[in-house]
């Protein structure tokens, strides 16, 4: 008996190993199998030079192509400007840019999912394996020309698809001629980074926006703020560019009156402020069919006066990342429920289709809407953006002293026609409503006369 029940114990401690083992494998398969079958060794995806032999094609979304690979050969678009314009969506050859198509949407490529594996490789003998983005190619081109050579981050999408029409970043290259980026360490900073995607930095006075939208919810509507030209808290001065006088919210935000924004954000305190901040967006990603944008941060909780107040104008150490923002824009138009944007357009359900998110109530959606509105008509001119129905914020966001400050202007086309949210982001751009204005405005015109 006592040699039967030795032989149990050890079968079942053998059983127990065996469970513990599948156990681990499972959970592992489930979280590694996409990382295992995109090893670069495996030989039956790669070559030897860990470039993709799976031939594919990468199109806009009016059937432009934009990358084709042919037996480890890849070819770009025929256009230069366009391939220089999309070289953020597409991908460089040697693979440098981690949110390009050709990494990012790897598993799309090669038609691989968790639970039929190489699916395409199986069912489909000649390999071909397809992908169209919703980008447009002519808008993004025409996006990367108006930044005409600055650094920056252009973004389009619609608002209430969820399609991203024109993700461009700058600096770029052309992809079939890549330059000698150590030659010119400052002319390419950063060339490899998606600044509409995986950046942040400080918004100014686009984030007036969020403070406004706070304080619809929370202060009397007709409630007036002064504005001398500066206003003291404590020791510190907050300075404005104006005179403004006693001035409501919908003209102390056309005018973008710091002192009226210092006095909002204080009267609305630290714990509003930050609770409007996380509603627009701030401090957490979104994930763009599987991409995850940079965070954007702000932190004003038990912040000190004279900070508090410079963060309900966008400053103190306040950041944005310009397609969390355009989100955020898109959520105003839409009667406060924010679609997250996407990149691919033939989804096979690879990724889950867009989400939805009420991040505004209805009214205060509207009531912000009108402020932007409001904006345009009696500050950046009406005859500027023709038939746009635009609906906008400009930020001139310091980074201190010496430098050129950063220039913004995002908001939506209030347009049935056109849904369509935006965001401009010209790094040392001087004055927003100026610089990146006029950047917005001949990407939208181009949007609007090209079709969506
Ligand atoms: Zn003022």
């Amino acid at each position: 008996m006592k040699l039967l029940a030795k032989r149990a114990l050890v079968l079942l401690v053998l059983v127990a190993l065996l469970t513990i083992g599948l156990v681990c494998f499972v959970v592992r398969y489930f979280n590694q199998a996409s990382t295992w079958v995109q090893y670069p060794a495996n030989k039956h995806l790669f070559n030897n030079q860990a470039k993709l032999t799976v031939s594919g094609t990468i199109y806009d979304r009016s059937g432009q192509v934009l990358l084709e690979m042919v037996d480890g050969v890849t070819k770009y678009h025929r256009d230069k400007t366009v391939r220089t314009a999309m070289l953020h969506a597409t991908g460089d050859t040697d693979n440098n840019i981690a949110v390009g198509a050709q990494v990012a949407f790897r598993e799309h490529i090669i038609g691989w999912n968790l639970l039929n594996g190489v699916y395409r490789l199986q069912n489909q003998p000649n390999r071909s394996a397809n992908l169209t983005l919703t980008l447009d190619a002519n808008l993004c081109a025409a996006a990367y020309k108006a930044l005409n050579g600055r650094k920056g981050a252009v973004g389009v999408y619609n608002y209430q698809t969820g399609e991203i029409l024109c993700m461009v970043s700058a600096p770029s290259f052309d992809p079939e001629q890549p330059p000698n980026i150590s030659h010119y360490p400052e002319k390419y900073e950063g060339v490899y980074i998606n600044r509409l995607l995986s950046a942040v930095y400080p918004p100014g006075s686009i984030f007036k926006i969020v403070t406004a939208a706070a304080a619809l919810e929370n202060l009397p509507e007709d409630k007036l703020y002064h504005c001398e030209g500066k206003m003291q808290i404590g020791s510190d001065t907050v300075t404005c560019t104006g005179i403004h006088g006693d001035i409501a919210l919908e003209q102390a935000l056309a005018h973008s009156c710091n002192a009226a924004f210092a006095q909002i954000a204080l009267e609305l305190g630290d714990a509003v402020l930050q609770k409007y901040a996380n509603l627009a967006g701030f401090n957490s990603y979104l994930v763009v069919d599987g991409i995850k944008t940079a965070v954007g941060r702000v932190d004003v909780r038990n912040a000190a006066a004279v900070d508090l107040a410079w963060a309900g104008i966008g400053q103190y150490t306040n950041t944005a990342n310009p397609l969390n923002f355009m989100a955020f824009m898109g959520a105003i138009a839409n009667q406060g429920v924010l679609i997250s944007p996407r990149l691919i357009a033939d989804n096979y359900g690879f990724f889950a289709s867009s989400q939805k998110k009420q991040v505004l109530s209805a009214e205060t959606a509207v009531k912000l809407g009108a402020l932007m509105r409001n904006n345009t008509l009696s500050v950046y001119g009406e005859y500027n953006f023709k038939g746009l129905e635009l609906c906008a914020k400009s930020g001139t966001a310091e980074v201190g002293e010496g430098k050129r400050p950063h220039a913004w202007f995002t908001g939506f086309l209030a347009r049935e026609d056109y849904p369509l949210a935006f965001v401009v982001l010209i790094e040392n751009g001087g004055i927003g409503s100026q610089t990146a204005a006029s950047v917005a405005r001949r990407v939208l015109q181009t949007a609007v006369s090209t079709g969506k």
